[in-house]
Protein backbone atom coordinates (compact mmCIF):
# COMPACT_ATOMS: atom_id res chain seq x y z
CA UNK A 1 0.00 0.00 0.00
CA UNK A 2 1.47 3.51 -0.76
CA UNK A 3 -0.07 6.56 1.09
CA UNK A 4 0.71 9.65 -0.61
CA UNK A 5 1.15 12.80 2.40
CA UNK A 6 1.56 16.58 2.19
CA UNK A 7 4.58 18.71 3.29
CA UNK A 8 3.46 18.90 6.94
CA UNK A 9 2.81 15.00 7.56
CA UNK A 10 6.48 14.58 5.59
CA UNK A 11 7.44 17.40 8.12
CA UNK A 12 6.65 15.91 11.45
CA UNK A 13 8.05 12.58 9.78
CA UNK A 14 11.12 13.85 9.87
CA UNK A 15 11.12 15.39 13.33
CA UNK A 16 10.14 12.08 14.24
CA UNK A 17 13.32 10.30 12.71
CA UNK A 18 15.65 13.09 14.71
CA UNK A 19 14.07 13.30 18.43
CA UNK A 20 12.39 16.76 18.04
CA UNK A 21 8.70 14.76 18.85
CA UNK A 22 10.60 12.24 21.51
CA UNK A 23 9.29 10.02 22.73
CA UNK A 24 7.25 9.41 19.95
CA UNK A 25 8.76 6.93 17.40
CA UNK A 26 5.55 6.97 15.14
CA UNK A 27 2.37 8.50 14.54
CA UNK A 28 -0.20 7.88 17.45
CA UNK A 29 -2.42 4.71 17.72
CA UNK A 30 -5.60 5.38 19.15
CA UNK A 31 -4.74 4.99 22.62
CA UNK A 32 -2.42 7.77 22.95
CA UNK A 33 -4.58 9.91 21.23
CA UNK A 34 -7.30 9.40 23.34
CA UNK A 35 -5.23 9.61 26.55
CA UNK A 36 -3.07 13.05 24.91
CA UNK A 37 -7.09 14.43 24.15
CA UNK A 38 -8.45 13.82 27.40
CA UNK A 39 -5.56 13.94 29.74
CA UNK A 40 -2.22 15.52 28.05
CA UNK A 41 -0.09 12.62 28.38
CA UNK A 42 0.43 9.55 26.23
CA UNK A 43 -1.08 6.02 27.30
CA UNK A 44 2.19 5.50 29.32
CA UNK A 45 1.88 8.45 31.17
CA UNK A 46 4.60 10.74 29.74
CA UNK A 47 2.86 14.44 29.01
CA UNK A 48 2.18 14.94 25.25
CA UNK A 49 -0.44 17.80 24.92
CA UNK A 50 -1.09 17.72 21.02
CA UNK A 51 -2.27 14.26 18.81
CA UNK A 52 0.42 14.06 15.87
CA UNK A 53 -1.51 11.65 13.83
CA UNK A 54 -1.03 10.55 10.13
CA UNK A 55 -4.40 10.84 8.25
CA UNK A 56 -5.62 8.72 4.77
CA UNK A 57 -8.18 8.27 2.33
CA UNK A 58 -11.23 6.44 3.75
CA UNK A 59 -10.87 3.94 0.56
CA UNK A 60 -6.81 3.44 1.47
CA UNK A 61 -7.90 3.22 5.32
CA UNK A 62 -10.39 0.47 4.29
CA UNK A 63 -7.74 -1.84 3.26
CA UNK A 64 -5.11 -1.11 6.05
CA UNK A 65 -4.78 -3.79 8.18
CA UNK A 66 -2.61 -4.22 11.66
CA UNK A 67 0.82 -5.14 10.70
CA UNK A 68 0.83 -3.82 7.42
CA UNK A 69 3.90 -2.31 5.77
CA UNK A 70 2.68 0.89 4.35
CA UNK A 71 4.83 3.33 2.10
CA UNK A 72 4.46 6.87 2.78
CA UNK A 73 5.04 9.35 -0.61
CA UNK A 74 5.42 12.92 -1.37
CA UNK A 75 5.98 14.49 -4.27
CA UNK A 76 5.48 11.04 -5.88
CA UNK A 77 8.91 9.81 -4.47
CA UNK A 78 8.67 7.00 -1.30
CA UNK A 79 9.87 8.79 1.72
CA UNK A 80 9.20 6.81 4.69
CA UNK A 81 7.66 3.13 5.73
CA UNK A 82 5.00 2.74 8.34
CA UNK A 83 4.30 -0.30 10.59
CA UNK A 84 0.71 -0.03 11.04
CA UNK A 85 -0.90 -0.79 14.76
CA UNK A 86 -3.93 0.98 14.77
CA UNK A 87 -6.45 2.26 12.95
CA UNK A 88 -9.07 4.85 14.12
CA UNK A 89 -11.43 7.80 13.53
CA UNK A 90 -11.00 11.52 14.88
CA UNK A 91 -14.77 12.78 16.00
CA UNK A 92 -15.46 16.23 16.42
CA UNK A 93 -15.54 15.82 19.92
CA UNK A 94 -12.21 15.42 20.08
CA UNK A 95 -11.46 18.91 17.97
CA UNK A 96 -13.64 20.46 20.91
CA UNK A 97 -11.67 19.09 23.11
CA UNK A 98 -7.97 19.94 21.17
CA UNK A 99 -8.98 23.22 20.39
CA UNK A 100 -11.06 24.61 23.10
CA UNK A 101 -13.93 25.80 20.51
CA UNK A 102 -15.53 24.05 18.09
CA UNK A 103 -15.87 27.51 15.54
CA UNK A 104 -14.89 26.88 11.78
CA UNK A 105 -13.10 30.03 12.03
CA UNK A 106 -10.36 28.92 14.26
CA UNK A 107 -7.36 27.68 11.77
CA UNK A 108 -6.49 24.99 13.40
CA UNK A 109 -10.02 23.43 13.77
CA UNK A 110 -10.48 24.02 10.05
CA UNK A 111 -7.30 22.66 9.03
CA UNK A 112 -8.44 19.48 11.10
CA UNK A 113 -11.91 19.18 9.04
CA UNK A 114 -9.86 19.59 5.83
CA UNK A 115 -8.23 16.13 6.91
CA UNK A 116 -9.58 12.61 6.39
CA UNK A 117 -10.84 11.29 10.01
CA UNK A 118 -9.37 8.15 9.29
CA UNK A 119 -6.27 7.71 11.10
CA UNK A 120 -3.32 5.33 11.05
CA UNK A 121 -0.81 4.81 13.80
CA UNK A 122 2.15 3.16 14.20
CA UNK A 123 5.93 3.00 14.03
CA UNK A 124 7.68 5.07 11.18
CA UNK A 125 10.94 5.27 9.36
CA UNK A 126 12.29 7.82 7.14
CA UNK A 127 14.19 6.09 4.09
CA UNK A 128 14.81 8.77 2.12
CA UNK A 129 18.08 10.18 4.61
CA UNK A 130 18.77 12.72 1.76
CA UNK A 131 15.83 15.20 3.70
CA UNK A 132 17.62 15.21 7.11
CA UNK A 133 19.72 17.69 5.67
CA UNK A 134 19.13 21.02 6.87
CA UNK A 135 16.72 19.69 9.38
CA UNK A 136 17.26 20.61 13.17
CA UNK A 137 18.64 17.98 15.00
CA UNK A 138 19.04 17.33 19.27
CA UNK A 139 21.87 15.98 18.86
CA UNK A 140 23.20 18.67 17.18
CA UNK A 141 21.71 21.64 19.20
CA UNK A 142 22.88 19.60 22.86
CA UNK A 143 26.47 19.38 21.28
CA UNK A 144 26.06 23.13 20.24
CA UNK A 145 25.37 23.92 24.16
CA UNK A 146 27.85 21.77 25.42
CA UNK A 147 30.63 23.09 23.32
CA UNK A 148 29.78 26.59 24.93
CA UNK A 149 29.59 25.34 28.66
CA UNK A 150 26.21 25.86 28.91
CA UNK A 151 24.57 23.66 32.13
CA UNK A 152 21.24 25.58 31.65
CA UNK A 153 19.57 26.49 28.34
CA UNK A 154 16.53 29.35 28.50
CA UNK A 155 14.27 28.38 24.51
CA UNK A 156 12.99 31.09 23.21
CA UNK A 157 9.78 30.26 20.81
CA UNK A 158 9.14 32.82 18.09
CA UNK A 159 8.11 33.58 14.46
CA UNK A 160 8.44 37.22 14.71
CA UNK A 161 11.59 39.81 14.73
CA UNK A 162 12.71 40.69 17.86
CA UNK A 163 10.63 43.84 19.64
CA UNK A 164 11.39 45.32 22.72
CA UNK A 165 9.05 43.67 24.53
CA UNK A 166 10.54 40.17 23.35
CA UNK A 167 14.22 41.57 24.32
CA UNK A 168 12.84 41.97 27.96
CA UNK A 169 11.77 38.67 28.45
CA UNK A 170 14.77 37.32 26.94
CA UNK A 171 16.92 39.23 28.86
CA UNK A 172 14.69 37.30 32.05
CA UNK A 173 15.89 34.35 30.88
CA UNK A 174 19.61 34.41 30.48
CA UNK A 175 19.76 36.26 33.63
CA UNK A 176 18.69 32.84 35.04
CA UNK A 177 20.58 30.85 32.40
CA UNK A 178 23.72 30.57 31.38
CA UNK A 179 22.57 30.83 27.45
CA UNK A 180 19.56 31.57 25.49
CA UNK A 181 18.31 29.23 22.72
CA UNK A 182 16.23 31.45 20.09
CA UNK A 183 14.49 29.10 18.15
CA UNK A 184 12.06 30.43 15.77
CA UNK A 185 9.26 28.15 14.24
CA UNK A 186 9.75 28.62 10.24
CA UNK A 187 8.68 26.58 6.96
CA UNK A 188 5.01 27.70 7.51
CA UNK A 189 3.43 29.79 5.18
CA UNK A 190 0.74 32.61 6.28
CA UNK A 191 0.34 35.25 4.06
CA UNK A 192 1.19 38.55 5.74
CA UNK A 193 3.46 37.47 8.06
CA UNK A 194 7.61 38.04 8.14
CA UNK A 195 9.53 35.93 6.13
CA UNK A 196 12.06 33.66 7.98
CA UNK A 197 14.59 36.16 6.20
CA UNK A 198 13.13 39.30 8.07
CA UNK A 199 12.85 37.43 11.29
CA UNK A 200 16.90 35.63 11.39
CA UNK A 201 18.21 38.86 9.63
CA UNK A 202 16.63 40.78 12.98
CA UNK A 203 17.81 38.04 15.29
CA UNK A 204 21.57 38.45 14.19
CA UNK A 205 21.44 41.94 14.05
CA UNK A 206 20.08 41.72 17.87
CA UNK A 207 23.20 39.41 18.38
CA UNK A 208 26.00 41.08 16.60
CA UNK A 209 25.35 44.75 18.34
CA UNK A 210 23.56 43.68 21.52
CA UNK A 211 23.35 40.37 23.32
CA UNK A 212 26.78 38.90 24.05
CA UNK A 213 27.64 36.55 21.44
CA UNK A 214 28.83 33.82 23.50
CA UNK A 215 25.49 33.28 25.11
CA UNK A 216 23.16 33.14 22.39
CA UNK A 217 22.37 30.35 19.93
CA UNK A 218 19.95 30.82 16.99
CA UNK A 219 18.68 27.87 14.86
CA UNK A 220 15.23 27.51 13.08
CA UNK A 221 12.93 24.94 13.77
CA UNK A 222 10.67 23.34 11.15
CA UNK A 223 7.26 22.29 11.90
CA UNK A 224 3.91 23.66 11.27
CA UNK A 225 1.98 26.19 13.79
CA UNK A 226 -1.13 23.78 15.31
CA UNK A 227 -2.57 27.29 16.66
CA UNK A 228 -3.97 25.15 19.56
CA UNK A 229 -3.34 27.66 22.68
CA UNK A 230 -2.32 26.48 25.95
CA UNK A 231 -1.56 22.82 24.63
CA UNK A 232 0.54 23.98 21.88
CA UNK A 233 2.43 25.96 24.43
CA UNK A 234 3.25 22.74 26.51
CA UNK A 235 4.05 21.43 23.10
CA UNK A 236 6.46 23.66 22.35
CA UNK A 237 8.09 23.45 25.75
CA UNK A 238 8.53 19.74 25.01
CA UNK A 239 10.12 19.87 21.62
CA UNK A 240 12.74 22.22 23.41
CA UNK A 241 13.39 20.06 25.77
CA UNK A 242 13.99 17.32 23.58
CA UNK A 243 16.61 20.11 21.41
CA UNK A 244 18.19 20.28 25.09
CA UNK A 245 16.80 23.41 27.03
CA UNK A 246 16.31 23.20 30.82
CA UNK A 247 13.98 25.54 30.81
CA UNK A 248 11.49 27.32 28.78
CA UNK A 249 9.63 30.49 28.41
CA UNK A 250 6.12 30.94 27.89
CA UNK A 251 4.07 34.41 27.59
CA UNK A 252 0.85 35.92 27.13
CA UNK A 253 -1.36 34.08 24.76
CA UNK A 254 1.58 31.71 23.87
CA UNK A 255 0.72 30.14 20.83
CA UNK A 256 -3.11 31.17 20.95
CA UNK A 257 -5.30 32.91 17.62
CA UNK A 258 -7.83 35.11 17.82
CA UNK A 259 -9.69 35.40 20.97
CA UNK A 260 -9.94 31.67 21.54
CA UNK A 261 -7.75 31.66 24.41
CA UNK A 262 -7.47 33.45 28.20
CA UNK A 263 -4.19 35.64 27.91
CA UNK A 264 -2.87 33.28 30.65
CA UNK A 265 -4.65 29.68 30.11
CA UNK A 266 -1.24 28.19 28.82
CA UNK A 267 0.32 29.20 31.75
CA UNK A 268 -2.46 27.21 33.75
CA UNK A 269 -2.12 24.30 31.88
CA UNK A 270 1.79 24.26 31.79
CA UNK A 271 1.66 24.85 35.81
CA UNK A 272 -0.46 21.99 36.10
CA UNK A 273 2.26 19.49 34.04
CA UNK A 274 5.41 21.44 34.58
CA UNK A 275 6.51 18.64 37.50
CA UNK A 276 6.22 16.06 34.53
CA UNK A 277 7.47 17.53 31.71
CA UNK A 278 11.54 17.30 32.58
CA UNK A 279 11.94 21.26 31.81
CA UNK A 280 11.49 24.54 33.92
CA UNK A 281 9.01 27.23 32.71
CA UNK A 282 9.59 30.29 32.98
CA UNK A 283 5.89 31.84 32.83
CA UNK A 284 5.96 35.83 32.50
CA UNK A 285 3.04 38.10 32.12
CA UNK A 286 3.23 40.48 29.01
CA UNK A 287 5.76 43.18 28.78
CA UNK A 288 4.58 46.70 27.75
CA UNK A 289 6.01 50.26 27.77
CA UNK A 290 5.00 52.31 30.29
CA UNK A 291 5.08 55.92 29.84
CA UNK A 292 5.18 56.70 34.10
CA UNK A 293 7.87 53.82 34.80
CA UNK A 294 9.75 55.07 31.79
CA UNK A 295 10.92 51.64 30.91
CA UNK A 296 9.57 48.23 29.82
CA UNK A 297 7.63 46.65 32.13
CA UNK A 298 4.88 44.03 33.10
CA UNK A 299 1.64 44.69 35.54
CA UNK A 300 3.94 42.65 38.06
CA UNK A 301 6.02 45.04 38.66
CA UNK A 302 4.03 48.40 37.46
CA UNK A 303 1.10 49.42 39.03
CA UNK A 304 -0.03 51.56 35.26
CA UNK A 305 -1.46 48.91 33.31
CA UNK A 306 -4.85 50.85 32.86
CA UNK A 307 -3.12 54.20 32.29
CA UNK A 308 0.44 54.60 30.57
CA UNK A 309 0.68 51.25 28.56
CA UNK A 310 1.79 51.38 25.13
CA UNK A 311 1.68 48.31 23.97
CA UNK A 312 3.91 46.30 21.99
CA UNK A 313 3.31 43.29 19.75
CA UNK A 314 4.36 41.22 16.70
CA UNK A 315 0.91 41.98 15.11
CA UNK A 316 0.92 46.11 15.61
CA UNK A 317 4.52 45.76 14.79
CA UNK A 318 3.77 43.85 11.35
CA UNK A 319 0.76 46.18 10.85
CA UNK A 320 3.09 49.52 11.19
CA UNK A 321 5.95 48.18 8.39
CA UNK A 322 3.30 46.82 6.11
CA UNK A 323 1.28 50.24 6.50
CA UNK A 324 4.45 52.24 5.69
CA UNK A 325 4.52 54.06 8.93
CA UNK A 326 8.25 53.42 11.23
CA UNK A 327 7.26 51.70 15.03
CA UNK A 328 8.58 54.34 17.52
CA UNK A 329 12.07 52.80 19.36
CA UNK A 330 10.49 52.04 22.73
CA UNK A 331 9.03 49.23 20.27
CA UNK A 332 11.44 48.18 17.82
CA UNK A 333 15.20 49.22 17.80
CA UNK A 334 16.21 51.32 14.93
CA UNK A 335 19.23 48.37 14.43
CA UNK A 336 16.60 45.74 14.05
CA UNK A 337 14.01 47.86 11.89
CA UNK A 338 17.23 48.77 9.88
CA UNK A 339 17.85 44.78 9.30
CA UNK A 340 13.84 43.80 8.92
CA UNK A 341 13.89 46.90 6.00
CA UNK A 342 17.10 45.56 4.37
CA UNK A 343 15.17 42.25 3.48
CA UNK A 344 14.88 41.31 0.10
CA UNK A 345 11.02 39.89 0.74
CA UNK A 346 10.00 41.10 4.32
CA UNK A 347 6.41 39.80 4.02
CA UNK A 348 5.56 36.57 3.16
CA UNK A 349 2.67 36.38 -0.26
ZN1 LIG B 1 4.41 51.90 35.18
Amino acid sequence: MIVSINEETLQDIINLETGVLAPLTGFMGEADFDSVVSRYRLANGAVFPLPVTLDVPQAQFDEILPGDRVILEFAGAPVAELEAESRFYLHEPDLAAIFRTSENTHPGVRKERGRSPCRIGGRVQLTDMALLQGALKPAETKAAFAQRGWKTVVGFQTRNPIHRAHEHIQRIGLEICDGLFINPIIGWKKAGDFTQEAVMAAYNRMVSDFYPKDRVYIAGLKTQMRYAGPREAVFHAIIRRNLGCTHFIIGRDHAGVGGYYGPYDAHALARELEPDMGIRLLLTREPYYCKRCGQIVTDKHCAHYQTDRVEISGTIIRKYIHDGYMPDEIMLRQEILDAILHCGQIFLP
